[in-house]
Formats: structure tokens, sequence, C-alpha cells
């Protein structure tokens, strides 16, 4: 007879991925359902920023763990999953963001100068104002990531929708799918846009805030340069307070976003669809002020949705009801591994971590 294992975890995007590898490490059988293709929702597109620098303590030192577990893995699998180049942040909370990180302690950041600067960040304009690279930072393998976590787990992923998880009289937890009925020991639900219509079936209503959000990507004039770091701008120098930007392997290519998303009502309808339009444009003509490295006809669009959390736009949480577990929040590429770590720990009945409950609101500036 087959065995059946102990844990379902709803969604393959890096979340749901991360913490099935986190309990097959620990030898915990795993199934994960994922209803489309893993690492096409939120997870989808190349790269990601790996940034150390939070407003809340709590979080960047979150994040120091867990890129020690996104290395020990990248060992492990034999890939490349964070670039070696680094992170720069520009504008005035640059002083504030040094200050937590060397508060915390291990991360390897500091303040630059231009001409440093601009040899880390090639494709940037004349810029002079206050800057600090995170040398532990970089641009996350998204699609190697994804692939290689994906392979590693084999047939524990199935193409299956979740309909319904719900606890049974008998201590256990049912998972109804469109090609099955199954128990399980507990399960775990990292299904971005999905998790807050799973949790309500139990009983929960995590205020996950549904957006959209795009990115878009441009071509590198000219050679590729050899080093180039990913960019936080919050320095309204450029015409834009909110931007972030990271580059595609290889160099030739660096995806461009504003942080800011468009609100949309809870089946995922828009109450205005031209913000999103207004949204590119903005991205467009920053780029042709801040970024000359760069060819300013986007080369690629990605319009995808974005949940979060009401306290921060880097809020992360996880609901608890009946041994199922609901993990939320935004900009959790980065925190993939070292949630998944937590998320499997918590589904093997070691407790959840007390900064991961809701009441700990985790990413709220302090
Ligand atoms: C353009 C963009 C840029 C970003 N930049 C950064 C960044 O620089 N750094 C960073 O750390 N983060 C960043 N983020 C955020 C980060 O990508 C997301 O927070 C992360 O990918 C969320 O992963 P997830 O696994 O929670 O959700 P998802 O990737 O959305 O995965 C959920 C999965 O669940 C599946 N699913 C849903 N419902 C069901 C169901 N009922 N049954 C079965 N399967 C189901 C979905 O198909 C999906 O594959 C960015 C996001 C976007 C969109």
């Amino acid at each position: 007879m087959n065995r059946i294992p102990e844990v379902a975890v709803v969604g393959a995007g890096i979340v749901g991925l991360c913490t099935a590898y986190a309990l097959a490490e620990r030898g915990t059988a795993v199934r994960v359902y994922e209803s489309g293709v893993p690492g096409h929702g939120q997870s989808s597109g190349q790269s990601r920023i790996f940034r150390h620098a939070h407003d809340d303590p709590r979080l960047v030192e979150f994040t120091r763990q867990g890129r020690a577990v996104w290395d020990e893995w990248a060992d492990r699998l034999g890939v490349e999953m964070i670039s070696p180049d680094g992170v720069v942040a520009l504008g005035g909370p640059v002083p504030e963001r040094l200050r937590i990180l060397r508060d915390t302690g291990g991360i390897p950041v500091r303040a630059v100068d231009s001409a440093e600067l601009h040899a880390r960040m090639p494709l940037l304009a004349d810029y002079s104002g206050p800057a600090m690279l995170d040398e532990g930072g970089g641009a996350i393998r998204t699609r190697v990531a994804i692939e290689s976590l994906t392979n590693a787990l084999g047939d524990a992923v199935v193409t299956e929708e979740v309909v319904s998880v719900h606890p049974t009289d008998h201590g256990t937890v049912e998972v109804l799918s469109t090609a099955g009925r199954e128990e399980y020991a507990t399960a775990v639900v990292c299904a971005g846009m999905g998790t807050a219509r799973l949790a309500r079936t139990v009983g929960l209503s995590p205020p996950v805030q549904p957006a959209a959000h795009v990115r878009l990507t441009f071509e590198v004039r000219g050679a590729p340069p050899e080093r180039v770091a990913c960019l936080q701008d919050s320095s309204g120098d450029f015409g834009e307070v909110g931007v972030y930007a990271a580059p595609y392997p290889g160099n030739s290519r660096y995806a461009v976003g504003l942080s800011q998303t468009v609100e949309v009502r809870e089946d995922g309808s828009f109450a205005d669809p031209d913000a999103l339009v207004a949204l590119n444009d903005r991205a467009r003509a920053y780029v042709s002020r801040a970024l000359p490295g760069l060819d300013p006809e986007p080369a690629e669009y990605l319009h995808c949705w974005v949940t979060s959390l009401p306290w921060s736009e880097d809020g992360m949480a996880v609901w608890e009801a009946d041994g199922i577990f609901f993990a939320a929040g935004h900009n959790l590429f980065k925190q993939a591994p070292r949630l998944g770590r937590a998320l499997a720990g918590a589904a093997v009945g070691e407790g959840l971590e007390e900064d991961l409950r809701p009441a700990a609101a985790l990413g709220r500036p302090r």
C-alpha cells in the first residue's frame, strides 16, 4: 500500500516549494498541490531582489538567517540561487537603514561614495546623495530556484486544484481537490491569491490585501557589465521614491518596477484599469531619467497579482486553525527558504515561531 504523505502543502509558488523541501529534508512525507504550473503565480518571472534592509529589526534578523538557508540549499542542489553583486540603496532612508543593519550584526553592509556606487551599478545616471551597499544581497535566480526545488520534490508535486482544506472529527485534515480526497496529519496553505479564500473555510479572516503590479524589463545598451548590483531607489532624485530593479542572469537585461501597486477588489476586478497603464508609463519615464545604461523601450512586461498585509509592504504572518497553517505576506521570495523551514517545523508539531504569529505583525516599522 502507498504511504499517504503526512503533510499537504497547497500552492507550488516559492513559499510552498520551500516549505515542502524543508519538510522533505526532515524526512517528512509531503504532497504539494498546484492548480497551474509551479512558480507561475506571484513567483513568476526572472529575478527578485534579496536585500537585508527592512524597517523592522526582527525582519532584518529573519532575513539574515534566511540568506544562510539559501546558501545551504544552493550548495546542496549545485546551482547559483543569488547573484554575488549585491544591492545598492539610494536616498534619505539610507542612514537609518544602515543603523538597523549594523545593530543586527553579521551583515556586510556599508555606505558608499558616488565612485563606488557607479562601479557597482554602472547603469545608473549621476547621483551623489546617500547610498549604501548590501554585499550579502543580490538578484535571486528565481527560475533556477523554482526549477531546482520542483525537480528535487519530484512526483510529490501534483497538478490539482484544492477546493477545500478542513479538519475532520478525528483530528486529521481533509483535502478535497479536483482529483480526489485525502487525509493528512496537517496542511500548510501557501496559495498566494487563493490563501484567504481557503482560510475562510476554517473560520479565519487573514487581512490579505490583493493588488495588481507591473514590472518592466529593459535591454542593457552595449555589452553586459561584468558586475551589476540590484537597485532600491528611495531618493526622489529621478522623480520616483519607491523603485526597485534587478538584473537577469547574464546581466544583459534589467527589470525595473515601482513598489506602488494598484488596488483591486476582492474578486480581482479593477476599479480603475488605467491605473496599471499609468504605472507602466511612470516606470518607463523613470528608466529614461535614471538608467541611461538601458534601452528605454521595454523588452518585456510582467503584470501580476501581489498580496500584502496591512501593517507593512514587507509584512508576513502565519494563521493557524485546527492544525492547518495559512501563510501570507508580500516580498516573500527572499524569505521563502527561512519561512519554509519555520512552516515545516510548525507542521511537524514544533510550534509556530512567535514572530510569525499575526499578533507579532512581523515587518511593521519600529
Ligand atoms: C513583479 C514582482 C516583483 C517582486 N519583487 C520582489 C523582490 O524583489 N523580492 C522579494 O522578496 N519578493 C518580491 N516579490 C514578491 C514575491 O515574488 C512574492 O511574495 C512571492 O513570490 C509569493 O510566493 P508565494 O509562494 O507565496 O505565492 P505564489 O507564487 O502566488 O504561489 C501560490 C501558488 O498557489 C497556487 N494556488 C492558488 N490556489 C490554489 C488552489 N486552490 N489549489 C492549488 N493551487 C493553488 C497558485 O497557482 C500559485 O502557483 C515580487 C513580486 C512581483 C509580482
